[in-house]
């Protein structure tokens, strides 16, 4: 395959001749294993940017991402993009004429049970899927993860460069906060383990720092023992203002006393099957009965969802009389509510399911003009009249999810940013799918205009929210971003990825030749 690479470094095309120094990359590179995939490496799962790499390479250990990172500094402008599952919506895995890295390629590299400080911990590979972390941590150890993403089939590198949130987060907070160690190739070619106590400006830096300080080769994961199956919960409000009270109050209930899930979404009001009363069943032979709504019910509803961790041994009535204790204090409309029993791993998997089904309708490899925002808790009623009530009273053709999860369950030395007027603040996630709305010719570029409006509301009402898994086109949008998080950003980048080598499809910094 180095054949392959230097058809492309020394090829005649004008767009592809790069430095003398490429020359050194080839011989540098001798040895790996460089694939012509480039394709599949130039999109992603929000399938409106395409960016075709150089090359793609599937290292099989931190030193073979070392080498990469080292033969793309010594050249002229080579960039490094780590690609984990490839799930990002805004090209942020690419790098335009760049070597991409298969983090999944070193997916079985490391899995190793510890324990310390009476924590049990696995060190994973930075590019294992959450989804094979899960099945063989539960069928090697019985124990499992204590924060998750809803869907997993993404990568531990590609989520703790972000956030990773779940149902679970208010109680254990993000994925990256429940990683106590990790080994990481920075932008320098240097191969660092960092931990609170140890190299901590990389440690903090690189959690949810959007692949800008370095590559994750090892994460090392708190684990808590795995409950055998799930009390899987759904009711229904139709006021916003209960739904959130509610909710609020979940979040607030310590381990022992409440759910162990809290997650929700809003819902059209009316019988579309993509966005409106069947969507709220849990399974096929359940019915929603809209009889039950009250007659002034708005355009759209409110879908609380939980769960409840409990064994084997557990006798039914046990569970059945915590649920009944927790749900009689909430203020849903009665009887309309949804509950199955399932295996923990079913309850993890729910999205493959999600998964299967969408490729089967062609609708998981169409375009995902998504967006994620987290919104203050101060604003989030004035989003649901403006936003939920209004812009997006039709739905979005998927799933729209809106809960509260704790400030303080987010470490601030970690790059991800959250608002921070208040400790309760809302996920806010329009998971679209194209084409949205069985009755509209509407295109990718309509949605992501109307997401670009959603978010220029929020500025100009002044909300206090930030985008998740952000995306902008000018640095200014960063450093607003970041606000007075900037600097140390900077100054990171700086110590970390001199040349800003590294995830260039994030655009925030321009290699330095
Ligand atoms: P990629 O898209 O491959 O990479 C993302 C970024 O991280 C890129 O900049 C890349 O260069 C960098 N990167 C990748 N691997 C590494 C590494 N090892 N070291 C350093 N940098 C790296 N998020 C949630 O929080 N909760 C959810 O419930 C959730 N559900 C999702 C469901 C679906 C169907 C999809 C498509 C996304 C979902 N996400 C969710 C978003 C997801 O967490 C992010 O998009 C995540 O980055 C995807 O992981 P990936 O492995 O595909 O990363």
């Amino acid at each position: 395959m180095i054949a392959y690479l230097e058809h492309f470094v020394h090829g005649n095309d004008a767009e592809s001749r790069q430095d003398d120094t490429d020359g050194d990359v080839v011989s540098s590179l001798d040895g790996l294993e460089i694939t012509s995939a480039t394709a599949s490496a130039g999109k992603d799962f929000g399938g409106t940017k395409f960016s075709k790499p150089l090359a793609v390479i599937r290292p099989s250990s931190a030193v073979d991402v070392a080498r990469v990172v080292r033969a793309a500094a010594a050249t002229a402008n080579l960039t490094v993009a780590a690609r984990g599952n490839g799930h990002s919506i805004n090209g942020q895995a690419m790098a335009h004429r760049g070597l991409v890295l298969d983090m999944r390629a070193m997916e079985n590299e490391c899995f190793r049970l510890g324990g310390e400080n009476g924590l049990r911990y696995v060190d994973v590979s930075g590019g294992a899927l959450w989804e094979d972390v899960l099945k063989r941590c539960v069928s090697q150890f019985g124990l499992a993860p204590r924060s998750w993403t809803d869907y997993l089939g993404l990568t531990v590198g590609g989520t703790l460069s972000n956030g990773g949130v779940s149902g679970q987060a208010f109680r254990y907070g993000p994925q990256t906060g429940n990683v106590t160690e990790m080994e990481v190739v920075t932008g320098r070619g240097e191969t660092v383990v960092c931990s609170e106590k140890q190299n901590s400006e990389l440690f903090f830096a690189a959690l949810g720092g959007l692949g800008q300080f370095g590559i994750i080769t090892r994460a090392r994961v708190l684990l808590q023992q795995a409950p055998d199956m799930v009390r899987w919960i759904r009711v229904v409000y139709s006021e916003f203002e209960a739904y959130t009270r509610d909710a609020e109050w979940l979040v607030s209930l310590r381990e022992g006393e409440g759910f162990d899930y809290v997650e929700g979404f809003v819902f059209v009001n009316n019988d579309d099957p993509c966005n409106g009363w069947p969507t709220v069943p849990i399974r096929p032979n359940q019915r929603f009965n809209p009889v039950r709504l009250p007659s002034n019910a708005g355009p759209v509803l409110y879908c609380l969802e939980l769960a409840l961790h409990c064994s084997h041994s557990d006798h039914p009535s046990t569970v059945d009389m915590e649920v009944d204790r927790l749900l009689g204090r909430l203020g849903f409309v009665e009887g309309v509510k949804f509950e199955v029993d399932v295996s923990y791993m079913e309850f993890l998997l729910r999205v493959k399911r999600v998964e299967e089904e969408a490729k089967v309708k062609g609708i998981w490899d169409a375009p995902h003009p998504w967006l994620n925002m987290f919104i203050s808790k101060s604003n989030i009623a004035d989003f649901d009249r403006q936003v939920f009530k209004k812009i997006i009273n039709n739905g979005v053709g998927g799933p729209i999810l809106v809960y509260p999860l704790l400030r303080s369950k987010w470490d601030s030395r970690h790059s991800v940013m959250v608002p921070e007027s208040s400790n309760i603040f809302y996920i806010v996630a329009l998971l679209r799918f194209v084409p949205a709305l069985p009755k509209g010719p509407h295109n990718a570029e309509i949605l992501v205009a109307q997401n670009n409006a959603i978010i220029q509301l929020c500025y100009n009402r002044g909300f206090d929210f930030k985008l998740y898994l952000p995306h902008y086109n000018s640095q200014e949008n960063w450093m607003r971003h970041f606000g007075d998080k900037w600097t140390r950003f900077i100054d990171s980048k700086a110590n970390f990825d001199p040349l800003a080598l590294l995830a260039p499809g994030q655009n925030i910094f321009s290699r330095i030749p």
